[in-house]
C-alpha cells in the first residue's frame, strides 16, 4: 500500500497533529489570547508600556519558574540561539571555551567560536551521536559550553559545574520549561521561544548569574571590538528596561508570555517537567517492547524527556511512515535531516497532550502494519 493513501481512522488520531521539535505546537489558547489583544497590542511601540509590560511580565515569569536567587537577570534579545551564539563568542568567552558536541547544535556553537578572531581555538570534546561527553576542567578554560538537551539527537544531559571557575553557559533551547535545573548550577543558561515555550522563533532569552553579569560588563567595558547587535552588555541594558536594543517581533513575546504563564499557573517547571516525562515514558516504553522500533539512545539516563528519537527496523522506511501521518494531518515527525538514520523524532513539549503523544503511538502502530500489510 503507498503510504500516502493510507488512512488512519479517526478514533486513534491525536487531537492535535504536531509533533516536531522546533517550531512545536503553539496551543490554541495562545493564540486566542493573541488575537483578543491584537487591537491594542500588535502593531504598537515596543518602547511603550504595552509591550513593555509584557516584557516585564516575561522576565518576571522566567525569574519566578526558574526560581532564580537574587542577582540572577533576565536578558533578551533579538535574533535567536544561533545569534546568541556568536554574541557569546564577543561578549562571554574571555579567552578560551570548553564545548561537549554531541549533535548538530552543540557542534555549530563550537563551529562559531573556532571561527572567532577574539578569542582562542575552543577545547572541544566529542562523543557520538546518541550519547554525551562528560566535562574536564582545565584551567585555561573560562566558559564551559554545555547543551542541556541536544535537539538533534534526543540526548539530554545533566546541568553540574565542572571546575569551581570557568561560568557555565547552557545551550538550554529545547530544554527550559520541559526539564528541571538548579539555578546555582549554571551562570547563562539560554533559549528561544519556539520548543517547550510554544511561541514563535527569532528571539533568544538567557538567565544570567551575577558572575555572568559582571564577565559581560567588563568585557563590554572593555577595548574588544563588538558589534552593537551581538554585546550583551547592549541587550543587558535594554533588558533592564524592558525593552530589546531592535524591533522584537511582539506576536512571539505575547505568544511566549501566554505559555508561561499557563505553566506557572499549572503548578511551574516541577509540573512541566512530570507531565514532560509522562509522555517520554509512554513513548520509550512503547519502543522498548516493539518489534520494529527502538530507542536511539541507548542508555535511559540520557535519553530526552523533551524530544525523543526512535530508530526503525531496515525493513520499514522511516520516510514512508512519516510521509503517511502526514497525510493524516500528524506533521514533523521526520528525523533531524543531517543525522541521517532511519528514524522518527517526536517532540514531547509541555505544550503537547500527553494523551496525544499515547495516541501518536498507536498510530504509527497502524501505520506500521498498513505498510507490511
Ligand atoms: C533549536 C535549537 C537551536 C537553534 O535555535 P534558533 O533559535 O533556531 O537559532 C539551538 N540549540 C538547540 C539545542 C536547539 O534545540
Amino acid at each position: 500500500m503507498r503510504a500516502t493513501d493510507i488512512v488512519i481512522p479517526e478514533r486513534l488520531r491525536p487531537a492535535d497533529g504536531r509533533f516536531g521539535s522546533g517550531p512545536s505546537k503553539v496551543r490554541p489558547e495562545a493564540v486566542a489570547a493573541l488575537a483578543a489583544d491584537a487591537p491594542t497590542y500588535l502593531g504598537t511601540s515596543h518602547r511603550r508600556e504595552g509591550v513593555r509590560a509584557v516584557v516585564r511580565r516575561l522576565r518576571a515569569g522566567l525569574a519566578e519558574l526558574f526560581a532564580l536567587p537574587d542577582g540572577y537577570e533576565v536578558v533578551l534579545g533579538v535574533g535567536g540561539t544561533t545569534v546568541l551564539w556568536d554574541a557569546l563568542a564577543f561578549s562571554l568567552i574571555e579567552r578560551r571555551s570548553q564545548h561537549l558536541v554531541f549533535g548538530e547544535f552543540s557542534g555549530r556553537f563550537a563551529e562559531a567560536v573556532a571561527l572567532s578572531t577574539v578569542v582562542q581555538e575552543p577545547d572541544v570534546i566529542a562523543s557520538e551521536p546518541g550519547t554525551h561527553p562528560l566535562p574536564q576542567a582545565r584551567d585555561d578554560v573560562d566558559v564551559y559550553a554545555l547543551t542541556h538537551n541536544e535537539t538533534s539527537t534526543g540526548v539530554a544531559m545533566p546541568v553540574v559545574r565542572p571546575a569551581p571557575r570557568g561560568l557555565v553557559a547552557v545551550d538550554a533551547t529545547s530544554a527550559a520549561g520541559g526539564i528541571e535545573v538548579d539555578p546555582r548550577d549554571f551562570d547563562v543558561y539560554y533559549f528561544a521561544p519556539q520548543k517547550c515555550f510554544a511561541s514563535d522563533g527569532g528571539l533568544w532569552l538567557a538567565l544570567c548569574s551575577p558572575a555572568a553579569v559582571e564577565r559581560i560588563e567588563r568585557i563590554g567595558d572593555g577595548d574588544r571590538y563588538i558589534p552593537p547587535s551581538l554585546d550583551l552588555l547592549i541587550a543587558l541594558e535594554n533588558s533592564r528596561r524592558d525593552q530589546t536594543y531592535n524591533t522584537p517581533a511582539l506576536a512571539t513575546l505575547h505568544l511566549m508570555l501566554s505559555q508561561l504563564e499557563w505553566i506557572l499557573g499549572n503548578g511551574g517547571l516541577a509540573w512541566a517537567a512530570d507531565r514532560c516525562r509522562t509522555s517520554a515514558a509512554t513513548v520509550y516504553d512503547w519502543a522498548e517492547s516493539h518489534e520494529l522500533v527502538t530507542p536511539f539512545v541507548a542508555d535511559p539516563a540520557q535519553r530526552s524527556p523533551v524530544v525523543a528519537t526512535l530508530d526503525l527496523d531496515p525493513a520499514v522506511a522511516a520516510a514512508d511512515v512519516c510521509a503517511a501521518l502526514r497525510a493524516n494531518g500528524i506533521v514533523d515527525t521526520e528525523a533531524y535531516r543531517k543525522l541521517g538514520r532511519n528514524q522518527l523524532r517526536v517532540a514531547m513539549y509541555p505544550a503537547i497532550e500527553p494523551e496525544d503523544v499515547r495516541a501518536l503511538t498507536a498510530c504509527i502502530d497502524y501505520v506500521l502494519a498498513q505498510l507490511s500489510a
